[in-house]
Parts: structure tokens; sequence; C-alpha cells
């Protein structure tokens, strides 16, 4: 067992953590970082998406690998699109290959950060000054402790995001390169919604996901087995090869996050920075690191910074419950909210920047009936 000191260590070197330490070290940080992950090597295969690339930080924007200018729902044959307004809110995806090499090149560069691969850890506790931080090769004591692990409790009563994802590759034009797809065929059966959602990278390669909105967790292996059946369904014999997969199951559960305590902080999932209601969480994260980073460059305590505000998680709740209770409203509700508010709306409202007149027409754009029952 190696014993070190380091001003932070961070549980799980995943999104929110690298987030944090790339924020830092763009800014001259010199303080030391260790960083344990239990995977030997990084989960890359994931697609963060989002609107507008002024979204985030100057440095992950040349990361980005496309824009669309437009995207849509449907439902029934009936399609709902909006576009963005002069690119300025348009969807943006990065591959998270492209930045765990951009995060691990710029680790590599800095002796101030060890970032330690197959470290599981085992026990984290509080101490006098600090932190104590076991793994299996290593015995550490921080200053502060930044806490990713993300453990999935599925006695936790809501629903659940569930999806698997196949990148395509055809050797004909199959997909529209200019439109994503991001609620496609809605349909609601035994109070689970599914829909595809389609991320066309050209006209012959895309990302393909059967998503579900479900009470329970659903199985990897039946995700994967009906994510398969959609595509066959929709593109029939045409040759599609399979370059790569991914899969999530999130939680939509709009609890109330752990709060930091004195030197122990949370972030990413672990930390509420995901949106219950769509499962979105690169923006909110980095808009987190942003604000931590700048705190620690000015000598100031950590912040206890969360980056979702209560009204999105409120109106969340509020949404998630009609969900709940009435899943088959729900293809008309995600048609009436792109039918009825315009891209500036809706983009602001989806990456947390809406005004409150943003917010008042996104709840004008809701059935009232609905929203009043699940309210009171
Ligand atoms: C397939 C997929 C696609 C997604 N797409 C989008 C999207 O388009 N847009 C969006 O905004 N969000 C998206 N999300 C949601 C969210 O942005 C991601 O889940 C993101 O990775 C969350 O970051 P995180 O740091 O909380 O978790 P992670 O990135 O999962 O990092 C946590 C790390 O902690 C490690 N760990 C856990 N326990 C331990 C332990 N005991 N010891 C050591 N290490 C440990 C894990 O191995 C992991 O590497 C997606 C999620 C998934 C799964």
């Amino acid at each position: 067992m190696k014993h070190e000191s380091a001003d932070i260590v961070a549980l799980g070197g995943g999104m929110a953590s690298l987030s944090l330490v790339t924020a830092l070290l763009l800014r001259g940080y010199r303080g030391k970082i260790i960083i344990l992950e239990q995977l030997v090597a990084s989960n890359v295969d994931k697609t963060w998406c989002f609107w507008g690339k002024g979204s985030v930080p100057r440095y992950l924007q040349s990361l980005i690998r496309k824009q669309w200018s437009r995207w849509s729902v449907s439902h029934n044959g009936r399609e709902v699109a909006q576009s963005s307004i002069n690119g300025r809110n348009d969807y943006c995806c990065i591959l998270a290959e492209d930045f765990y090499h951009f995060a691990l090149t710029l680790i590599e560069q800095n002796e101030n950060v060890s970032f330690f691969a197959g470290q599981s850890v085992i026990d984290a506790q509080k101490q006098a000054g600090g932190v104590r931080v076991r793994s299996h090769d290593y015995d550490i004591v921080a200053q502060h402790c930044l806490d990713t692990r993300y453990q999935s409790d599925s006695s936790e009563k809501g629903l659940y995001q569930c999806f698997a994802g196949l990148w395509l590759e055809a050797d004909q034009a199959l997909f529209d390169p200019s439109s994503v797809e991001l609620m496609h065929n809605l349909e609601c059966h035994d109070g689970v919604l599914q829909f595809d959602y389609v991320l066309p990278l050209s006209s012959h390669e895309a990302l393909f996901e059967r998503t579900f909105f479900s009470p329970r967790p659903l199985l990897s292996e039946d995700l994967r087995r009906d994510t398969e059946q959609a595509i066959s369904s929709r593109y029939g014999n045409i040759d599609v090869n399979i370059q790569r997969s991914e899969q999530g199951i999130l939680p939509m559960i709009a609890s109330a996050s752990p709060v930091d305590r004195d030197c122990w902080h949370y972030a990413g999932i672990t930390g509420g920075h995901m949106r219950a209601a769509t499962g979105y969480a690169f923006v909110s994260v980095q808009r987190w690191a942003q604000v931590v980073a700048v705190s620690m460059m000015n000598n100031k305590p950590w912040p206890n910074y969360q980056p979702i505000k209560k009204r999105y998680r409120w109106m969340d709740k509020i949404f998630l419950r009609v969900l709940a209770e009435q899943m088959d409203v729900a293809p008309a509700l995600f048609l009436r909210l792109l039918e009825k508010t315009d891209s500036g709306q809706f983009t602001r409202f989806m990456t947390e920047q809406a005004s409150y007149l943003d917010l008042l027409a996104i709840i004008k754009s809701m059935p009232k009936r609905q929203f009043l029952n699940a309210l009171f």
C-alpha cells in the first residue's frame, strides 16, 4: 500500500471529476490532485449532447463533432420540429472518447495530477483536517474529497430512462444529417414510454437509440435486443454495420441532492447535477466545474454550488409525476412542448438558462388539468 497526500482526492474519474480537473488545470492550478477510478480503461462508450455551443467552455467547443440546426419529435406519423436561431442554439455532440483523450492528455502533462486506474475506493472517511481514502493500492489523506461514485438504488420509487444505442454505418445514404430525431415514434405500452433517438453524423453514419421511460430499470440484454429490432423494422433489409454500442439506465428521480459538508463535495449524477426529466448532465456539470475552479483559484472556500436551480427540480418533479400517473399522455405532451414554444424558449429551458418568461411559456404549453392534478 502506497501512502500519498493531496489537496483533492477524486473518487471516480468520469465526466464530472475530469471536468473539474481540466477547468482547474487550464486556470493554472498547482495543487496536488489524485483521481481514483475503478475501471482499468475509461468507459468511452457515451455521446454527450446539449444545446448551444456557448453552453460549454471554449476549450470544449473544439471537441464538438457535429452540430444540428433542426430537431424533431413524432407520434403516430405526426412530426413537430424546431430549428435553431442562426446556429446559436444548435444541438451539439461531443464523443466521450474525445473528451477523455483531451482530459487525460492534459493530466499527463501536469505532474501535480495523478490518475490511478483500476483503483476501486474501498473506504473513504472524514478525519481531522480532511479525508482519508483507501483503494487496493493506495492510502491517501487529502484536504478535499470529490465524490462522484454513483450507486443506483432500484428500490427508489420513480421512473428510469433506459436505453441502448448502436452506432450504425450503412453503405448507402440512410440518414438525414441535417436533423436530429429527439423522440421519434413515441408510443406508450403498459405504462412504459418508448421512442427512437437518432443522431446522424452523416448520411451514412448514425447513433440509433431505443429509449424507454419505465417504472423499473430494464435489463441490458433486453434493451440491446429491442434496439436491434427497432433498427431492422425501420431499415428493413438494408445492410448496416454496427460500429460500437452504448447503454444507460438513468434515474428520473427529482430527489434532493446530497449537501456538501466541510471537505466532502459531491458532483455529477451523485451530486444531483443531472436533470431528472431529461437525463442531461453535461452542461450543468461544466457550469459547476467553472464556478468551483474560479473560487479555488481565488483562494476562496469550495463553493456549495448547485448548477440545477430549485425551479427546474420542481418543474421536473411535477412533469415526472404526470408521466408516472398517466404515461399514455406523454406523446401528446412532448409534441405540445415543441409545438407551443419557440426554439429559444425550449433550449434555454433544457440548459437551465431560462428567464421567468421562458418558464411561463413552458408551463403554458402544458395541459392544465393533468398538471393541476399532479400539483395537488
Ligand atoms: C450512454 C449515456 C449517454 C448519455 N448521454 C448524455 C447526453 O447526451 N447529454 C447529457 O448531458 N448527459 C448524458 N448522459 C448523462 C451523464 O452526462 C453521464 O452519465 C455522465 O457520464 C455523468 O457523469 P458522472 O461523472 O456523474 O458519472 P461517470 O461519468 O459515470 O463517472 C463516475 C466514475 O466513477 C467511477 N466509480 C464509481 N464507483 C467507484 C468506486 N467505488 N471507486 C472508484 N471509482 C468509482 C465509475 O467507474 C465512473 O468512471 C449520458 C449517460 C449515459 C450513460
